[in-house]
């Protein structure tokens, strides 16, 4: 493909904090960034040159978006393939609508994976109510039914402890088409993030160690805290997700290690990841900037990571008691802050991140810590 150069114009779908930090660095290198979504003083509206606010069932809206960019890449994967394929009408989509099709549905996802021969968490297609109690007696409790489509950061599941409760989990995810899976008692959650180019470059950064809170990540360690052949085995199994799938761009999956140190995927992100914030500070190049490389056909960047790093997330929960302490953030060494400019702040919502960079992953993990609980306890302090 004919590479897109600094000073042309690319198209973001979505409006989040992943585009904001993509724009961030495609500005940086002097591209311009146009974004689209239904909200208006978007995290990405505000770092971009064009901020387009409509509805994605808008086709007409989208195709004229598409008009005026390059290239149209994404953030929010969840996307409807109607949006994706207007635009595909008017410029290159990248990832591919294909891609976003299998990764935005959980049963697409996991039949995807099955078929490939790659390892999943076990589970079961479920249509009715009869189908779910004939998938808790094959499976087993503890459980979790997840809705099949538009599901992200545990919303739409539900575990079910006991067989009596199939009726209640059925409801709560409007009785719609959903995914019954094994409960999986993993040792650790890691996952990696990677990119590939159009002509088949594959690259990585790594195998990370992620913990979650309320299904919503927490903090992650990079490098993971796992055995070297852990570490080979996950980077192999995401390069064949990346060639079975055929992406061009990057993708992060993720994994439930299990205590017999075998992997299983949880699931697959077809863009940046939460768990991959931390190479926008720690390495070389950024997995924005690897999107964007990836998108405009460039030559991918280095992946070196050039220190441990540890990242946590800063959830809305934190202005319960008013504006956190951002000062006493600063104040903590080898700290960088980063905060998405959101209008509101609601419990469980992703607002920010602190990365900490230290010689071992031990102290990375202190610091960051610590300079989040300093944060949190400046409104209560006076
Ligand atoms: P998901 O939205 O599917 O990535 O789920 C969010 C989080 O919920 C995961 O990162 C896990 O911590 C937890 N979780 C989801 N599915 C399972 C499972 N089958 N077994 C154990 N924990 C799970």
């Amino acid at each position: 493909m004919k590479e897109i150069l600094p000073g042309a114009a690319i198209g973001v779908l979505g409006s989040g904090q992943l585009g904001r930090m993509f724009a961030i660095a495609a500005r940086r290198m002097g591209y311009r960034v146009h974004t689209f979504s239904p909200e208006a003083d978007t995290p990405t509206g505000q770092v971009s040159d064009v901020e387009v606010t409509a509805s994605y069932d808008d086709l007409d809206e989208v195709r004229r978006f598409a008009s005026n960019v390059r290239v149209v890449t994404f953030e929010f994967e969840n996307v409807p393939a109607a949006t994706a394929a207007a635009a595909a009408e008017r410029a290159p989509v990248r990832p591919a609508g294909a891609v976003l099709h299998t990764t935005q549905h959980r049963l697409r996802e996991k039949t995807f994976l099955s078929r490939a021969g790659l390892p999943v968490t076990p589970f079961r297609v479920v249509r009715r109510l009869e189908d779910l109690t004939a998938a808790l007696v094959e499976l087993g409790c503890p459980a979790i039914l997840k809705t099949a489509g538009f599901g992200y950061d545990g919303k739409g599941q539900y575990r079910i402890n006991h067989p009596a409760q199939a009726e209640a989990a059925w409801h709560g995810v409007g009785r719609q088409e959903a995914v019954l899976e094994k409960f999986v008692h993993f040792a650790k959650e890691v996952s990696v993030v990677a990119a590939r180019s159009e002509d088949g470059r594959f690259v990585h950064y790594g195998v990370v160690e992620n913990e979650h809170r309320n299904h919503i990540l927490d903090v992650t360690i990079a490098p993971a805290r796992v055995t070297e052949k852990v570490a080979a085995a996950a980077e192999e199994l995401t390069r064949t997700v990346f060639e079975k799938l055929d992406v061009v761009g990057v993708l992060c999956v993720e994994f439930f290690l299990t205590h017999h140190g075998d992997l299983l995927i949880n699931e697959m992100a077809p863009r940046p990841h939460n768990s991959g914030h931390f190479t926008f500070d720690a390495c070389v190049t950024s997995q924005f900037e690897q999107q964007l490389r990836a998108v405009c056909g460039l030559p991918l960047g280095s992946t070196r990571r050039m220190t441990p790093a540890v990242m946590v997330n800063l959830l809305g929960d934190l202005w319960t008691g008013g504006e956190p302490d951002w000062a006493a953030a600063a104040a903590v060494e080898n700290i960088k802050i980063h905060l998405y400019g959101k209008l509101r702040a609601r419990p469980g919502r992703k607002m920010g991140h602190l990365t900490a960079l230290a010689p071992t992953t031990g102290e990375a993990l202190e610091t960051a810590l610590r300079a989040r609980d300093l944060v949190a306890a400046g409104p209560k302090r006076q």
